[in-house]
């Protein structure tokens, strides 16, 4: 009975201690806590990645603001609103992109971007190198190569890895884009539809995805559900082609599977643009429709857990 007394005093004796120990190591992890939240407080409304999906009337322009400070711009849109924009998002004093995309050689897509390059010091550009032989184009060549700035030509490597093929590119830690389509190296070659050979990457960050198919058509559509319908899921879709009837079947969008999808269209354009058998197959998904033309610029925050889309 003694020794169970003593016993006892020792367990509670050991108990005690082992309680102080673990409060402070507690107290201490708290503190680190506090001292992370504090640091992120001197920007409070500021998650990690920024991508723009700006207002550029017909056209597409994605500019993509990463966690370390990098700036990519895929596709410009067409004239000068590019310019306007960038400079209401980026700081007046920082005139480089890191990367710039183009998505196919189409005016709505590649206008606006001979003046970025012209007003801004690019460090990369990715295409596809498809022939097309617009003045828009060969203007855009000519100064990537009179600016010496570094060219890709990007394409997925599919099934077939033909050499020079891209599976991802990393951007930096927990960044990187997949590269899905085109599934050839189009340097040099003519095509007879554009908008099918389109880049579509996936951007992926932490856990959460963007899907931006360019203004990719059903035929090409069509080719990736039954290839890589694995690679397809995203949080966000960039609706193909302005909400063209085109493309965006009911098959894609239960392979992508978005909560929110995005639509770069200009007010009243001649195309009839985004068809209405398109907003109502998103709808009928339940998915969140952002239209450029009418809500203007749409902002897409994610701290690699979850998606905050605003308009601001
Ligand atoms: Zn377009």
């Amino acid at each position: 009975m003694l020794l169970n007394k003593k016993t006892i005093a020792i367990l509670i004796l050991i108990a005690a201690a082992f309680l102080i120990t673990n409060r402070w190591h507690f107290n201490f992890f708290k503190e680190q806590t506090v001292q992370r939240v504090n640091d992120k407080n001197t920007n409070p409304t500021s998650k990690e990645l920024q991508i723009y999906f700006l207002d550029v009337g017909q056209g597409d322009a994605i500019l993509i603001k990463t966690p370390m400070g990098k700036q990519i711009l895929l596709d410009g849109g067409e004239g000068q609103t590019v310019l306007e924009k960038l400079g209401q998002y980026l700081p007046l004093t920082d005139k480089t992109i890191e990367l710039v995309i183009l998505s196919h050689p189409h005016g709505d897509h590649l206008g606006g971007l001979i003046d970025v390059l012209e007003r801004y010091q690019v460090e990369e550009v990715w295409l596809t190198g498809v022939v097309h032989t617009s003045s828009g184009y060969l203007e855009f060549l000519n100064l990537i190569n009179s600016k010496k700035i570094t060219a890709k030509n990007i394409f997925a490597c599919g099934e077939n890895k033909p050499t020079g093929c891209s599976d991802e590119i990393a951007v930096e830690n927990n960044m990187k884009f997949k590269v899905l389509w085109p599934r050839e190296n189009l340097t040099g070659q003519r095509v007879k539809e554009i908008n099918n050979i389109s880049m579509v990457l996936k951007l992926i960050y932490g856990n959460n995805s963007w899907l931006l198919p360019g203004d990719l058509d059903s035929a090409a559509e069509e080719k990736l559900i039954r290839d890589s319908p694995e690679y397809l899921m995203a949080n966000v879709l960039k609706v193909a082609h302005h909400g063209s009837s085109s493309a965006t079947s009911e098959e894609w969008l239960k392979l992508v599977s978005p909560t929110d999808a995005i639509i770069s269209v200009g007010k009243d354009n001649d195309y009839g643009h985004p068809s209405l058998r398109i907003l109502n197959r998103l709808k009928r998904a339940g998915i969140n429709i952002w239209r450029t033309d009418e809500l203007g610029d749409t902002l897409t925050e994610s701290d690699g857990i979850t998606i905050n889309i605003t308009s601001p």
